[in-house]
């Protein structure tokens, strides 16, 4: 029997797809779906004598995603090219940054069950996509697909700081929300804006001697479900590997494996290029980029709240659980949409059970989400006019379901669904005390198994009330008349 502890160590190269309108060094649109080979121009065809010019706004949004991240935002960069022959590069490289990226040092603070922990990112660049091989179904070629050569994408690396498939996923998820957060990308999984790159190894340590698995990098991950799963894959290969082979497994020899979504196993693709296969060398049609100081810190003091600083003020300020805040600051539209619910009914705390409750359980039933907001057929304002109905107690609680219901599926708003529907609770005392006469008349037996002291009586009173009433009754005010009455 051996003494073992295995432990799993997780970098991630995670490619992010800027929020740009045009490509990285050319006037192309970056527009997705088009007609193949629509958006291209000499410059991303890559032909000779053309000429590629910087996109200040790439360069800017990657500045932002440097600073969110903690990153220094280094004084001088410049471009690399990064030399491969692929039939979907039609320059045989590619502009990057290799030695000098625009961001470095930073650290992506995550949130599992064991808390939070600060994962290091060594480095963000700027460099541009391919373009996409679409390869025929029947018969051997394939067509390429320029449109998205040159699209730019913010590659960000960090250390191998991951421990656990849990830990990854929140990293994935964790800077998703944020590039959306801040704007620079629109972060759209279906259309290939992240991709992830995963490099997984595992420490061994067998009778007090320490061993590595060789380092096993994923390629071209393009959902949290793929990483999740292809990590998972990799650590139990990799165990079972070790066991096999045993020392032979030697360290130092990286490959690049696949991921088959529909078996969930991963597969050998190639040894791993070291740098210099690449043959980078500076590229002398750009010009360095040396930011300003002052353009930089305005960009820092421009960042908005991020998501982890959202979530703490939201369980401060609103009196939240951790739990609920968390659901409200998934989206940078949800958290939105809930602050003017919470600002607009000045009830923040229903506000809150509103949205991740009733609203929640609808939409989801429907297939709706805050985040299209362009169908989304409850708007703040209406939500908050429901949630001070309640509040008021112009509604009761149950009424302001059925009442979301049908603000959900027609036009119209909490208070013409109230009027129109006869709705609103009843809480003039006069009527309800007619109708808890009514009642007690009605239900001698549950009267004298109170008067004779089987308290439990009462409930059965109040629901023959509140059934009578429609569900309308203001229950509140009836159980006081009630017990008034009762005790007469
Ligand atoms: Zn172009």
């Amino acid at each position: 029997m051996t003494d073992r502890t295995v432990k799993m160590i997780v970098g991630l190269e995670v490619h992010v797809q800027l929020k740009t309108r045009t490509k990285l060094f050319c006037g192309c649109q970056t527009s997705f779906g088009d007609e193949p080979n629509s958006h291209c121009c000499p410059v991303c065809l890559g032909l000779p004598g053309v000429l590629p010019v910087m996109n200040r706004e790439a360069y800017r949004l990657s500045v932002m995603a440097a600073l969110a991240l903690h990153c220094t935002v280094a004084p001088h960069t410049k471009w690399d090219r990064k030399h491969y022959y692929y039939p979907d590069l039609p320059k045989n490289y590619q502009i990057s940054q290799y030695d000098l990226p625009l961001g470095s040092d930073g650290y992506l603070e995550i949130e599992t069950e064991a808390g939070r922990k600060k994962i290091r990112i060594l480095r963000a660049h700027l460099e541009e996509d391919a373009g996409k091989l679409l390869h025929a179904e029947h018969g051997d070629y394939s067509e390429v697909d320029l449109n998205r050569t040159g699209t730019p994408l913010l590659e960000i690396v960090s250390q191998p700081d991951l421990a656990t498939v849990e830990e990854v996923r929140a990293y994935c998820m964790s800077l998703r929300q944020i590039v959306t957060y801040l704007g620079v990308s629109e972060a759209n999984m279906q259309m290939g804006h992240m991709r992830f790159e995963p490099n997984i190894n595992l420490h061994i340590t067998e009778n007090g001697e320490k061993h590595a698995t060789p380092i096993v990098e994923l390629k071209n991950l393009n959902s949290f479900r793929a990483v999740e799963r292809g990590v998972a894959y990799e650590e139990r290969r990799q165990l079972a590997e070790w066991d096999e082979t045993h020392s032979r497994m030697k360290a130092g020899t990286k490959t690049t494996r696949g991921f088959n979504d529909s078996t969930g196993e991963t597969f050998v693709q190639r040894e791993k290029e070291e740098a210099n296969d690449y043959r980078y060398f500076p590229e002398p049609d750009l010009v360095v980029v040396e930011p300003k100081p002052e353009w930089i810190d305005e960009l820092q003091r421009g960042l908005p709240e991020l998501p982890l600083e959202k979530k703490n003020r939201f369980v401060t300020a609103y009196g939240l659980s951790e739990y609920d805040a968390g659901v409200l600051t998934a989206t940078i539209e949800m958290a939105r949409y809930f602050e003017r619910v919470a600002e607009l009914s000045a009830a923040p705390k229903p506000a809150a059970n509103w949205v991740t409750q009733g609203l929640t359980r609808e939409i989801n039933t429907r297939g709706l989400s805050i985040e299209s907001a362009a169908d989304f057929p409850v708007t703040a304002e209406r939500l908050a006019e429901l949630v001070k109905a309640v509040e008021q107690g112009t509604i009761s609680k149950t009424i302001g379901d059925t009442v979301l219901s049908e603000m959900i599926d027609g036009k119209n708003s909490a208070a013409e669904i109230i009027a129109a529907k006869g709705l609103a609770q009843v809480s003039d005392t006069a009527a309800l005390e007619r109708m808890v006469d009514e009642a007690l008349a009605a239900n001698p037996g549950p009267v004298a198994d109170y008067r004779a002291g089987k308290k439990q009586a009462l409930g059965r009173l109040m629901g023959a009330i509140m059934k009578a009433s429609g569900g309308k009754a203001n229950p509140k005010v009836v159980s006081g008349i009630l017990e008034q009455k009762l005790h007469q």
